[in-house]
């Protein structure tokens, strides 16, 4: 799109969030014709609308003209648009060709160098660590994606990053053809987003994209401890990368002397991290080694030492295993974004107390039986909420532990935790499903979690 003059001929930018915002801006700088739009329309909306049609942008809110989108030229997604929308279907079905916002905003990147993470889980953490030890080494980087700034507004700054780390989901992947990421990092894969995928194997194959552009010059850092990883990476042309929690790897962490290596030496104390839970180990370790990788050399001392103090100086994510407070004797951690059961063992999994567990929320696909055995070991009580509660309650039937069903109302979930938690103990919320049927997203659940805790 980017080359000569642009084509005669309308780009349909899908989504009007954030990045679709930023997209539609960039296009029309550009000289693009577009048409933006959105199927919501609120207030916030209403305010980009106004800035984007001053740009020459022709902005529809509240649903989307389909037969113009089907008689554009290109159809721009936005992270948040799942393959299976009408608007993208349409576009798909009268032969319109799909990108991603990534995909357009990467033509005016050409000189920034990117590390793309990609993953079922850690994605975000491991972004924004990478982009934190980038800056710890002395590059001018910025994290861009789902996390920080999309891509297109990094695109549109007058003088975009040397570097960037970028969050790519599965969707962005499926539209993005040519990523070709100087580094591309591989956190982790199990089940999820199955209320939009057909199947598991679609889900691994659109992360297998990540792969698509490998070359004898692509550098790949990947989960040498799971399997499902290693077959997908298996093919890539390239050097590859590994990063264990079991075993040495290129980075490594020997649980024996809570130490990570980095290429066979030492390179932190697991205590010099600020981050809990073992998940987070193998955050910090696809981070450090991506950054490792990055120039093609192995890290001289500098360089090490300067890891090391990235490592230390990152306080991690909101509403990631973070701790809001400790209320008469409580800790309570927000661990909002675990939003599926994968991610909510690892959850558990991190837990020092006797922790009362909040689950629930809209219900995703999988089953929550993999619960069961973290929950054994760490919870007191599981308080099952919203509209995902009595699935939870039939999959944890055979689950010793004490279990409560409520409703939807936070107020009373929060109620419940507060009147079953004892002195020493933790109050976890790691729901295992979206926040949809109750909060607008995550993130507002988690202000939720915070507020009502605090009020304790
Ligand atoms: P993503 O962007 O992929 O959703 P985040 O870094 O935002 O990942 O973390 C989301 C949740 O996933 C966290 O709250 C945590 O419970 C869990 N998580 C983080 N890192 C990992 C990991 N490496 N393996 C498994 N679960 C993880």
């Amino acid at each position: 799109v980017s080359e000569g003059k642009p084509e005669n001929g309308l780009v349909a930018v899908i989504g009007l969030a954030r990045s679709g915002r930023a997209v539609a801006a960039l296009l029309a700088r550009r000289g693009h014709r577009v048409y933006a739009s959105d199927a919501g329309d609120d207030a916030a909306l209403r305010l980009a609308a106004g800035a984007l049609r001053s740009h020459g942008v022709d902005v529809q809110l509240g649903g989307h003209d389909l037969a113009r989108i089907a008689g554009a030229r290109l159809a721009v997604v936005s992270p948040g648009v799942p393959p299976s929308a009408t608007p993208v279907v349409a576009a798909r079905n009268a032969g319109v060709p799909v990108l991603s916002e990534v995909a357009i905003a990467l033509e005016d990147l050409r000189e920034t160098r990117v590390i793309a993470v990609t993953g079922t889980n850690g994605k975000s953490t491991t972004t924004a660590l990478v982009a934190h030890l980038l800056e710890a080494t002395g590059r001018r980087a910025a994290p861009a994606g789902n996390i920080g700034r999309a891509l297109s507004e990094l695109a549109l700054e007058a003088s975009p990053p040397d570097w960037v780390a970028l969050e790519v989901s599965s969707f962005q992947l499926h539209d993005t053809p040519r990523l070709e990421p100087v580094v591309g990092v591989l956190t982790n894969l199990s089940p999820d987003h199955l209320d939009r995928y057909p199947s598991v194997a679609d889900y691994y194959a659109d992360k297998q994209l990540l792969f698509a552009g490998a070359s004898d010059r692509s550098r790949w850092v990947t989960n040498a401890d799971d399997a499902a990883v290693q077959a997908l990476a298996a093919e890539a042309a390239g050097s590859h990368w590994h990063f264990s929690l079991l075993r040495p790897a290129d980075a490594w962490f020997d649980p024996d002397g809570g130490v990570l290596n980095l290429f066979g030496a030492p390179l932190c104390e697991r205590r010099g991290l600020r981050l809990l839970g073992l998940h987070n180990v193998a955050n910090a370790l696809a981070a450090v080694l991506a950054v490792a990788v990055a120039e093609g050399q192995e890290p001289d001392a500098t360089l090490r030492a300067q890891l090391r103090e990235g490592l230390a100086s990152f306080t991690g994510l909101p509403h990631r295993l973070e701790t809001v407070g400790e209320y008469g004797g409580v800790v309570w951690v927000n661990d909002s974004k675990a939003t599926n059961v994968g991610s909510a063992v690892v959850a558990i999994e991190a837990m020092d107390r006797p922790t009362v567990l909040l689950l629930g929320g809209r219900h995703k696909g999988e089953s929550y039986g993999a619960l069961a055995g973290p929950i054994r070991e760490h919870v007191r009580r599981v308080i099952a909420f919203g509209e995902a509660a009595p699935l939870i309650a039939r999959d944890l039937g055979a689950v010793e532990v004490e279990a409560e069903v409520t409703g939807s109302d936070f107020a009373q979930v929060i109620a419940r935790a507060r009147a079953a938690a004892r002195s020493g103990d933790a109050v976890l919320l790691a729901p295992a499903c979206s926040s949809y049927d109750m909060f607008r997203d995550y993130e507002e659940r988690g202000a939720a979690f915070r507020s009502l805790a605090e009020e304790t």
